[in-house]
């Protein structure tokens, strides 16, 4: 179990599914994809008849466990949109991930859901001379794009943020909020219920068909179903090659002392990362704890997901030697928990929302590790999809994209398994060279990776 949901006590177990039933609309999976979806389709038309069917419980997945950054990234970057749809669309969808940032944080001020959100930016550090480089190109590249809003720090207004050891500079970019996921996910599940929607725990759906919704506990009928499952898509039948469920694993500290936050500073409560290639991420808490996230294992043979967010040791221990080393004012603090969660890429690194209308069938989903905001706003989407409406946000160009699927095991495994050894060992390399180029063995695995 993520600290997150630790820190709120295990939700009380809604009902299963108990036999056949009819809905207007199954909602598989009660992450953020799922359950902004239900929101927003029941604000729009508050007689439909929505069923959400979840196999564990609601923000059980990626929503329970992540790194709370609720930010503006288009996943996996703008340039291939640029060339399918236009520098201008592209710009359209960088502003209205922008709002998306704010659109929840007045959904939840609106709806009484607390969950600690502060919005204080994005702050992304170079801590060597080729993270440096490439934190260089980055900005040159974000001059571009006016819309999205981030500039380039030197290492003085990088510290005066936040004393990151070894720190020599950072872009920032304001539209990101610190989130306590768990609280998020959970406010949002209890939301959509007081709205009228139905939603089922412990009720694992095994196939997906046309007007179909199949569970062990029975089968629902309705006009439209739509996947929310990220991460555990490749669990549903015919499924297995759509996303890789790739791992990311998080350790948390005690509450640190007043004395350490008044030398590392972080006031702001930015959402930190580095330009590290297996990249970390952070962020402070509202009890003035470091929750800090990275790559572990990253992938298991046969997309097998998940095992409850138990985390190798060795994960714990080189998270643990990360968080030293950029906040040693931390002194050494106790790690109070440790966990990982699962989340989906698709083949091209980018996020998809779709709805096939001859079968009904939706989707949406494969933000690589950033779909904390995106998921609201494919929420939206799917909400225009389903009623058949075109709007600004149905023509965004990730709607209705073909993506190809993974490669077969064990092909899959070893591609993912190479391409990650050679981005640790591209960051060792880095950070003792100290040289500004960008390892080669990092761009080597770009290129296998299709990224
Ligand atoms: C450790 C970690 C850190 C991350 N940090 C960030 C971050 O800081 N910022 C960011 O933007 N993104 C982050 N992400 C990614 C982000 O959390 C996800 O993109 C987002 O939560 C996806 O939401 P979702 O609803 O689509 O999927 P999920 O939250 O994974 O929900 C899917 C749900 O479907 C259910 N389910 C699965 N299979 C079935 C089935 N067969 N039948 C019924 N139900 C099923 C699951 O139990 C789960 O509850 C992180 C992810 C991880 C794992």
């Amino acid at each position: 179990m993520s600290f997150w949901h630790a820190a709120e006590g295990l939700p009380q177990p809604r009902p299963a599914l108990a036999g056949d039933s009819t809905a207007d609309v199954v909602i598989v999976g009660a992450g953020y994809t799922g359950l902004w979806t239900a929101y927003y389709l029941k604000q729009a038309q508050p007689g439909l008849d929505i069923a959400v069917l979840e196999a564990r419980f609601a923000g059980f997945g990626a929503s329970g466990r992540n790194g709370g950054w609720l930010t503006n990234s288009i996943t996996g970057g703008r340039t291939q949109y640029v060339r399918t749809s236009g520098r201008a669309v592209v710009g359209r969808f960088q502003e209205l991930l922008n709002d998306t940032v704010d659109e929840v944080i007045s959904v939840a001020a609106a709806e009484g859901i607390d969950a600690d959100i502060v919005k204080g930016g994005e702050l992304n550090l170079a801590r060597n001379p080729a993270q440096l480089a490439r934190l260089q190109a980055w900005a040159a590249d974000e001059a571009q794009w006016p819309e999205a809003g981030a500039r380039l720090l030197d290492r003085r207004e990088t510290d005066g943020r936040a004393a990151v050891a070894g720190s020599l500079g950072g872009l920032y970019q304001p539209h990101c909020a610190r989130v306590q996921p768990a609280k998020l996910v959970r406010g949002l599940a209890r939301t959509v219920e007081a709205m009228g929607v139905r939603l089922y725990e412990d009720t694992p759906v095994t196939e997906i068909r046309t007007g179909t919704a199949v569970t062990s506990r029975g089968v629902v009928r309705c006009r439209h179903v739509l996947r929310a499952t990220e991460g555990f898509t490749a669990g549903l039948r015919r499924s297995h090659r759509d996303w890789l469920p790739m791992n990311s694993s998080m350790i948390v500290t005690e509450p640190l002392p007043a004395s350490a936050w008044a030398e590392i500073g972080w006031n702001g409560m930015e959402a930190i990362a580095d330009m590290a290639h297996a990249y970390m991420y952070a962020q402070r808490t509202a009890d003035g704890r470091i929750a800090l996230g990275g790559r572990g294992v990253p992938y298991r043979f046969g997309s097998r997901t998940d095992d409850d967010g138990a985390t190798a040791p060795a994960t714990v221990r080189r998270l643990h030697s990360l968080l030293g080393e950029m906040f040693p004012a931390a002194c050494d603090p106790r790690i109070e928990q440790a966990w990982s969660g699962v989340l989906g890429v698709p083949r091209d690194w980018k996020a998809t929302v779709g709805l096939d209308p001859s079968t009904g069938v939706g989707w949406a989903g494969g933000y690589v590790g950033t779909g904390v905001a995106a998921a609201n706003l494919a929420g939206r989407t799917l909400r225009d999809l389903v009623l058949g409406e075109d709007t600004e946000l149905t023509v965004m160009p990730w709607v209705n994209r073909t993506v190809r699927r993974w490669e077969p095991e064990p092909l899959r495994w070893l591609g993912v398994r190479a391409m990650y050894q050679a981005y640790y060992a591209a960051d060792r390399r880095e950070n003792r060279t100290r040289s500004a180029a960008t390892s080669p063995l990092a761009r080597a695995a770009d290129l296998v990776s299709g990224r």
